[in-house]
């Protein structure tokens, strides 16, 4: 087949201890899905149904290492998060079924130009520009569930040269992982090469161009990101 246009490149991220890589799909986010960061955005934590936003596969920094500041924001916010590998799609998908749909694990960035999805929201538009811009999803390798299982507890965490800036644990999501593909899955069909990221705890600040993040989900995986 010939394309009119060069077709798009296939995201891809390695999968440890696998010749084969990971292709990645949609890219699925939670909101508020922590009390504390829920409340440090200056919403109440009361367990309204999650909520979902999506970056493009385009917006994934494979294995991290230089993230380019990105333009039309002076306000670029980390969040660190737990991310699922989907391996079997499915709808409609039980909350006990729903952990035989995960192919493995990892741990991720959902960089955020929060002046700009500050002022979407304020106004009530779209989200795309605080949230899918290009390097806007940096993600470690993917960890097979099968090597680790499903993790229910785990630290997540983000140091910024050096110092703590979030300090969460799995354990502490407002919806479980079961729970958020069980909701997800109503509103789209899921597929092979999905990654939900499951949202952040609190501690989410701004970064500025030269600064370094060491983000870790325990018993996961580890990404390191120099903002240039
Ligand atoms: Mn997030």
């Amino acid at each position: 087949m010939a394309y009119a246009v060069p077709a798009p490149a296939q995201t891809v991220l390695p999968v440890r201890g696998s010749e084969a890589m990971f292709p990645v799909g949609r890219i699925f986010c939670v909101g508020r899905n922590y009390a504390e960061h829920t409340r440090e955005m200056g919403h109440d934590p009361d367990r309204e149904p999650p909520f979902f936003f999506m970056k493009p596969a385009t917006s994934i920094v494979a294995g991290g290492g230089d993230m380019p500041y990105p333009p039309g924001t002076a306000d670029l916010h980390h969040e660190m998060e737990l991310v699922a590998a989907i391996g079997t799609g499915g709808r409609d998908i039980s909350e006990e079924d729903a952990l035989s749909h995960v192919f493995g694990y990892a741990a991720g960035l959902d960089m955020t130009r929060r002046d700009l999805q500050d002022f979407a929201k304020q106004h009530g538009r779209p989200w795309e520009v605080g949230k899918a811009f290009d390097h806007a999803a940096p993600c470690s390798s993917v960890t097979m569930a099968s090597e680790i299982g499903h993790p229910e507890t785990g630290a997540v965490r983000l140091h910024v040269n050096g110092t703590l800036r979030q300090d969460g644990d799995i354990s502490q999501m407002i919806w479980s992982l079961p729970e958020v593909i069980a909701h997800i899955s109503v509103l789209f069909a899921l597929m092979p090469g999905d990654l939900i990221m499951t949202g952040t705890p609190a501690g989410v600040a701004g970064v500025s161009p030269g600064d370094r993040l060491k983000g870790e989900v325990e018993g996961v995986g580890r990404i390191e990101v120099k903002v240039v």
